[in-house]
């Protein structure tokens, strides 16, 4: 396998001014732009300089899953709380990091900005975090009212004399949850709209 990697090269896309069709230049590696047009501007380089590093990632990672041939699987995201929760942690460390470096050297402008960034990201990842956190807490919640309410109902239908483990009651108690569900529901959706 060969490692000489070339980023694909563009041409430029901006229109040219006297005759509005594209320039159709070279485009500065990494980036849409020739360098008449932007392409050498901090900006585009900073941007070419990001997806070059993403690029390379995702080119050590295809690496990894064809070495590890067939059987290759990207272990599945179960518990996105947690994982949510360790990405928060990176960005805090991040955050602090920048913020630390601030009250004892200053920053650079570009440190600033960066600084910024993980500032946004950080409140972003937390305000996910609190959004599936309730999410997790109220799924839970209605788990255990249903497991309530079904063994209420069991209790009073053996209390009518019925078995609750009996197919034709069983039945019964499960239709009218599904009844009782769906009004509640009706009635959430009424009080919604209002
Ligand atoms: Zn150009």
């Amino acid at each position: 396998m060969t490692n000489n990697y070339q980023p694909r090269r563009l041409v430029c896309g901006a229109k040219t001014h006297w005759s509005g069709e594209p320039c159709k230049r070279w485009a500065m590696a990494g980036t849409t732009r020739c360098r008449s047009h932007g392409g050498a501007s901090p900006q585009a380089q900073a941007k070419a300089r990001e997806r070059e590093a993403t690029e390379k990632a995702q080119r050590a990672l295809s690496k990894q899953m064809l070495q590890q041939g067939a059987g290759a699987v990207i272990p599945p995201v179960t518990d996105p709380l947690r994982v949510l929760s360790s990405l928060a942690g990176e960005i805090v460390a991040l955050k602090d990091f920048f913020g630390s470096r601030l009250l004892s050297e200053g920053l650079t402008p570009a440190e600033i900005s960066s600084y910024e960034r993980a500032l946004d990201r950080a409140r972003s990842v937390l305000v996910d975090m609190g959004r599936l956190n309730l999410e997790e807490r109220q799924v839970a919640l209605d788990q255990r009212t249903a497991g309530i309410v079904i063994d209420a109902m069991a209790t009073f239908a053996k209390a009518m004399g019925h078995n609750p483990s009996d197919l034709v009651v069983r039945e019964v108690i499960r239709n009218s949850l599904l009844e009782a569900n769906a009004r509640s529901k009706a009635i959430d959706i009424k009080a919604g709209s209002r």
